[in-house]
Formats: structure tokens, C-alpha cells, sequence
């Protein structure tokens, strides 16, 4: 879906198809790099990671296998609750795995200092965390993040993944969703 196919909803464009294909491939590099010899387990969370899952595992050279989690944060609206549910959880037992977790943004970083001490608790090898879109002034909670695709502004933001009410993650670029849309 392109820009013209939701008018006036979107503000302004903030990350282009362009640059987020080219950061999927700068990323994808240093994690071959980085995992050598080394199994990893992308573990993605739904829904937001979708889109970047799909294109991070296709960039990569070498074997993976994927999971994915569902977890709740921002229910309807555009402020995280930090409270933390999982709605579905990975298929496998994830002992002494090499984890990658991938996710959409880190904004009050809530959810994925969570997540991360969960898969930890489970007894995985290594825990690390890959996020495209990083809202820096945000972060509440100090939680490291190895890979970061992109710094934004602290808008709520749409596309690649990102929905508002379950819209818009089928566009291709990140753009600052207009505020007569939730206000
Ligand atoms: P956090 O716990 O505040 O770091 O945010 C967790 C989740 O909230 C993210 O994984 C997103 O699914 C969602 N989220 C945060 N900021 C935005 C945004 O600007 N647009 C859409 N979803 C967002
Ligand atoms: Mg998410």
C-alpha cells in the first residue's frame, strides 16, 4: 500500500521504503558476522515485527530458525501500559539457544526489558535484542538493544508493522500518523 492510498491519514513520512530496506541489510550483515558459527533463533513478536522479520531473515546468509510471541502492550490506544501478558507463546523450549528477539520500536522499552528476562529465565544461551525503530527520549526502562535500525522522534508512528487499531502495518515506509486520527 503506498503513500496515496491512505491520504491525509499520515502526516509526514519519517523512514522511507528505501532506507529501511537498506538498514535490513546493514543489520543483516553485522548479525552473520556477529552469530558465526553460532545457531540463532530469531524469536519475533507479533504483530508488529512481521514485516521486519520477514525481510531481516531473507537478507540473512546463513541459517535460521523462527519463532514468535505475542504479547500484550498497547491494547486500542496510543500509551503503553507496561503491563505485560502473553498472549502466545514460542513453540519450543528455547535451553541453551542462541536468541535474537526482533521487534518493531522500543519506546518505553516496558515490554522488551520483560521479554528479555523472560527468555532468560528460560534458561537460553544468549539474549539479545534487534529493533528497527527506537524512540529515544522515551525510554523509561533501560534496556539494551544491540541492533537499532532507526532513532524517531517520540511520535506514535504507523507502517512497516506498526498499526494504529490494527491499520496501516501494510505500509511500506514509517510515517507519523496524523493526529485528527486519534484525537
Ligand atoms: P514499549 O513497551 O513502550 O517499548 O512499547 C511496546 C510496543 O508498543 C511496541 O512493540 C509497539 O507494538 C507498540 N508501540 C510503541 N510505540 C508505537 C508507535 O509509535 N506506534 C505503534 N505502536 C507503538
Ligand atoms: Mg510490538
Amino acid at each position: 500500500m503506498n503513500l496515496s492510498a491512505v491520504g491525509d491519514d499520515i502526516e509526514r513520512v519519517i523512514v522511507t521504503e528505501e532506507d529501511l530496506q537498506a538498514k535490513i541489510k546493514e543489520l543483516a550483515a553485522r548479525v552473520d558476522s556477529d552469530y558465526r558459527d553460532r545457531d540463532l533463533l530469531l524469536v519475533g513478536v507479533l504483530k508488529g515485527a512481521v514485516m521486519a522479520m520477514a525481510d531481516l531473515a531473507r537478507a540473512l546468509q546463513r541459517n535460521v530458525e523462527m519463532d514468535w510471541m505475542a504479547v500484550s502492550s498497547y491494547g486500542s490506544g496510543t500509551k503503553s501500559s507496561g503491563v505485560v501478558r502473553i498472549l502466545k507463546d514460542l513453540d519450543r523450549d528455547i535451553t541453551g539457544r542462541e536468541v535474537l528477539i526482533v521487534e518493531d520500536i522500543v519506546d518505553s522499552g516496558l515490554t522488551l526489558s520483560w521479554l528479555k528476562s523472560n527468555l532468560e529465565s528460560r534458561g537460553a544461551k544468549s539474549v539479545e535484542i534487534l529493533a528497527i525503530l527506537r524512540k529515544s527520549d522515551a525510554a523509561k526502562v533501560d534496556v539494551p538493544v544491540k541492533y537499532v535500525g532507526f532513532d524517531i522522534p517520540p511520535d506514535f508512528v504507523v507502517g512497516y508493522g506498526l498499526d494504529y487499531n490494527e491499520k496501516y502495518r501494510n505500509l511500506p515506509f514509517v510515517g507519523v500518523l496524523a493526529k485528527h486520527m486519534y484525537s
